[in-house]
């Protein structure tokens, strides 16, 4: 039985028809006889809507309290994804970063992970569930909420998939992988079916948000195998992108 982890991004989840396609994309894989762990993202334009709120209400937010806010977003869709699952048959347990003992730095807004203790989402998985986890945030050493920066959802499912020692960790999101530039913007863009880490974090670096670069720098470190994949395509269609990744440099498998 392989474990994998799973990470759907805003747009997979960004209605309740979508996240009840995630559900039942989920219930397959496991049905397949896979273990899984989910990360997800706030629906849709949920994490922007909670900045411009923040921003009418305060003209200069503290970092703390809009990491406390920002942070609803992904349980919401952490337990609305755990309920259609439910309904399907399939056990699962959201769980929030903290929760889920992934322990960052103290930089509210840009925290680094440190590590992942995990210990709720291993003994989710040894029930039979799915375990769902909020991305893009977790907890200091001094029990503070915090997130990952924009787009920092793709890290925390590298980082869980590196503390699960999982077989691979598929990022799905709302295009068929990684491309030349924004398919969005550039008409002609060519769809990569494999690229290395160093083109993939040059192409982040650059801006193209499909990966967060911290995400895809903890793949090459750690060994972990990665995949880009459209989540609005039927099962088994989904396209990808597989960012070509060498075994672990010795030495360096600290998160
Ligand atoms: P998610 O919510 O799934 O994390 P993002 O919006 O963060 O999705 O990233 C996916 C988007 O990244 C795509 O819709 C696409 O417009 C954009 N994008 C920018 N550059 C690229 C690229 N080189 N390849 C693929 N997508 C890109
Ligand atoms: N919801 C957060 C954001 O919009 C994190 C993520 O989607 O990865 O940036
Ligand atoms: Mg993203």
């Amino acid at each position: 039985m392989a474990l994998v982890v799973q990470k759907y991004g805003g747009t997979s989840v960004g209605s309740p028809e979508r996240i009840r396609a995630v559900a039942q994309r989920i219930a397959a894989c496991v049905r397949q006889g896979n273990s899984l762990a989910v990360v997800v993202s706030a629906m849709g334009h949920t994490t922007d809507e909670l900045i411009e709120l923040a921003s009418k209400v305060s003209a200069n937010p503290p970092h703390r309290e809009m990491d406390m806010l920002l942070t609803t977003g992904e349980r919401i869709s952490m337990a609305l994804l755990s309920m259609a699952l439910a309904d399907l048959g399939i056990h699962a347990m959201s769980l929030t970063g903290s929760q889920s003992g992934i322990i960052t730095d103290d930089s509210h807004r840009r925290a680094r992970i440190k590590r992942i203790l995990g210990d709720r989402i291993r003994g989710a998985l040894a029930e039979g569930r799915v375990a769902i986890v909020a991305g893009f945030q977790g907890v200091s050493e001094k029990k503070e909420i915090t997130t990952l920066g924009r787009g920092g959802s793709d890290t925390t499912a590298v980082a869980l998939a590196v503390a699960l020692k999982a077989s691979r960790c598929e990022i799905y999101t709302d295009v068929d992988g990684v491309y030349s530039a924004d398919p969005r913007a550039v008409p002609g863009a060519r769809l990569w079916s494999e690229l290395s880490p160093d083109v993939m974090v040059e192409l982040a670096t650059r801006g193209a948000g499909v990966l967060h670069p911290r995400s895809v720098e903890l793949a090459k470190q750690h060994g972990m195998a990665l995949w880009v994949l459209n989540s609005l395509k039927p099962v088994g269609q989904e396209g990808g992108t597989r960012v070509v990744i060498q075994p672990p440099v010795a030495g360096m498998e600290e998160l």
